[in-house]
C-alpha cells in the first residue's frame, strides 16, 4: 500500500504545502532485512556516552569492537549508545542531560539511541533515578521520530552486561534493522546456556500466506531456517507459490478446524521438531460490544487464542519443541491500549500477553524462550480494509509519522529468534513506530 503523504513531502514544494497545512511530514525509515551479518555494526560510527560513570563499561566497548563498529569522533555518529548503568543519582542525571543534548545533536538522520540501564538499585533513591532514564528515553523518541530517528532502553539484569549479550543488543537496537521499533524499554537478562546448534532449523509460521506472516516465513529462510507454512485451504495458491520459493513444507488447513492440530503435529514430526515457532494466523470481526454477535467473539477467540493453546499443548506433549525453541505470539497495540468496537481482538491479543509471561518459566527450562511482538499499524490486508479516516489516523499517531511494513515486523521477530535474543523473554516487543495508542 502506497503512503500518499510519505512520497508527497520528499518534493520541497510537497514539504512547503504540508508544513503550511499543518500536516506530518515523515521521512523515509533506514531499513534493514538481509540476513544476519557476523558483524551487525561494520562500517558504522558510533558515539558512546556513560554520564555517572567515570568510562563506559569495557564490556560495552568491547561489544561495539566485536561487532565491527568505530568511534565517531568528529563524524555524524549512526548511533548513540548510552552507558547509563551509573545514573543513580540526580547529579548523574544532569549529566545524562547535558552529554546526551551534545550526542543526538552529532546523531546523523535516522540514527538509533540505546540507553542501558541497570535493574540493580542498591536504594530507592538509586532505583528512582534507573528509572528516570526510561522516560528520559521515552520523550526523546518522540522529539528525534520526525528525523527518522528511534531510541530504546534496555534494562541490564545481574550478570547480563557480558561482551556477548550486549553484542547481541546492539545487533539489533543499535542497527537498522530496529527501525520501526522506539520508545521500547525491555528487561535484557543473564543469558542461559546456548542451545545445541541443529544443522538446518526448522520455523513453523502459521498465516503466511500473506501479510506479516509471508513477511516473516521469508525473513527466517534467509538466515537458512527451513520454513513450515501454514494457512487455511482458501489462502492454497499464495502459501504454495510461498512454499516452492522458499522449497519448504506446507499445511493448508484451518487451524480451527476438527483434526487440524493433528495434521500440524504430523507435519512437525516428520520435519524432526520445530526451533522457531510463530503463531501469526489472526483474525478481526470487529463490532461494538453492545452489537457482537455470539460467533464473532468465538471466531476471534478460536484463531487468536485458542487454536495458539492447543497447538501448544499438543506439541509439549509431544517433545517436539526442540531445545532452546523460540516462541513468538503475535499480539497488538490493540491488547495493549484496547480499541472500541474490539473488545473480542484486544481481549485475544492481552490474553497472549499473559502467556508469554506464565509460559517463559517453562521454556527457560529448555533453554527456550517466549515473546509476543505488538504490531502498530502495518500495511497490510488488515489495515487496507479500515475504514479511510481511521487508516489515515492509525498511520500518523506515532512517533515517526507512517505505518510500519510487514518486513518490519519479520525482522523484530527474527531477531527473537535469533541466538542474541536470548536474554529477552516473556516480554512484549512493540513494533509501532511508538504508537501514542497504549503508551
Ligand atoms: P493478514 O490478514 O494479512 O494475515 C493473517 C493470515 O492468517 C492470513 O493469511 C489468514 O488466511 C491466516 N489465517 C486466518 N485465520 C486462519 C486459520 N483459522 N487458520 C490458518 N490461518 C489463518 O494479517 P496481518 O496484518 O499480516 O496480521 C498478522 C498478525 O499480526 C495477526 O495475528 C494480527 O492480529 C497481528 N497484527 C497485525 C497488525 C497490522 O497492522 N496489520 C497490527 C497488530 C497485530
Amino acid at each position: 500500500m502506497t503512503d500518499r503523504l510519505l512520497s508527497f513531502v520528499q518534493h520541497p514544494l510537497g514539504r512547503r504545502v504540508a508544513r503550511a497545512l499543518g500536516l506530518p511530514q515523515p521521512v523515509p525509515l533506514l531499513r534493514r532485512h538481509d540476513a544476519w551479518e557476523d558483524q551487525e555494526l561494520a562500517g558504522r560510527l558510533l558515539s558512546v556516552i556513560a554520564p555517572g560513570s567515570m568510562a563506559p563499561m569495557p564490556s560495552l566497548l568491547a561489544a561495539i569492537a566485536a561487532q565491527g563498529g568505530t568511534a565517531a569522533g568528529d563524524a555524524p555518529a549512526s548511533a548513540l549508545v548510552i552507558d547509563a548503568t551509573g545514573c543513580r543519582d540526580v547529579a548523574a542525571l544532569q549529566a545524562l542531560f547535558m552529554q546526551a543534548q551534545f550526542g543526538v545533536s552529532r546523531l546523523a538522520p535516522g540514527g538509533r539511541v540505546l540507553a542501558l540501564s541497570s535493574s540493580g538499585a542498591a536504594s530507592a533513591a538509586e532505583a528512582a533515578c534507573l528509572q528516570a532514564v526510561s522516560g528520559f528515553i521515552r520523550a526523546l523518541a518522540k522529539e528525534i521520530g520526525r528525523r527518522g530517528a528511534t531510541a530504546n532502553a534496555l534494562v541490564l539484569g545481574e550478570g547480563a552486561a557480558s561482551a556477548e549479550s550486549l553484542a547481541g543488543a546492539l545487533r539489533f537496537f543499535a542497527t537498522d534493522r530496529s527501525a520501526y521499533v522506539s520508545g521500547q524499554v525491555l528487561a535484557w537478562r543473564k543469558e542461559a546456556a546456548p542451545a545445541p546448534d541443529r544443522p538446518q532449523p526448522v520455523a513453523l509460521v502459521t498465516g503466511a500466506a500473506g501479510g506479516i506472516g509471508a513477511a516473516t516465513a521469508r525473513r527466517l529462510a534467509r538466515d537458512g531456517l527451513r520454513v513450515l507454512c501454514v494457512d487455511v485451504p482458501a489462502a492454497r495458491q499464495p502459501l504454495e507459490a510461498l512454499a516452492r520459493e522458499l522449497d519448504g513444507p506446507l499445511l493448508a488447513a484451518d487451524l480451527t478446524a476438527a483434526g487440524t492440530v493433528d495434521e500440524l503435529v504430523d507435519a512437525v514430526h516428520r520435519v524432526g521438531g520445530v526451533d522457531v515457532l510463530v503463531h501469526n494466523a489472526g483474525i478481526t470481526r470487529d463490532r461494538t460490544l453492545a452489537r457482537m454477535s455470539t460467533a464473532e467473539w468465538d471466531a476471534v477467540m478460536a484463531v487468536n487464542l485458542a487454536a495458539i493453546l492447543a497447538i501448544d499443548a499438543r506439541l509439549d506433549e509431544a517433545g517436539l519443541l526442540n531445545a532452546g525453541v523460540r516462541e513468538v505470539c503475535l499480539s497488538s497495540i490493540s491488547g495493549i491500549a484496547g480499541n472500541a468496537g474490539q473488545t473480542n481482538y484486544s481481549a485475544s491479543k492481552a490474553a497472549l500477553i499473559g502467556y508469554v509471561a506464565a509460559r517463559a518459566a517453562p521454556l527457560a527450562e529448555r533453554a527456550g524462550t517466549i515473546n509476543a511482538v505488538a504490531p502498530g499499524f502495518i500495511e497490510t490486508a488488515m489495515t487496507r480494509r479500515m475504514p479511510l479516516m481511521v487508516r489515515e489516523a492509525g498511520r500518523r499517531l506515532n512517533a515517526l509519522k507512517q505505518g510500519g511494513t510487514p518486513a518490519d515486523v519479520a525482522e523484530a521477530i527474527a531477531f527473537l529468534a535469533s541466538p542474541a535474543a536470548h536474554p529477552l523473554t516473556g516480554q512484549v516487543l512493540r513494533v509501532c513506530g511508538q504508537s501514542l495508542l497504549g503508551a
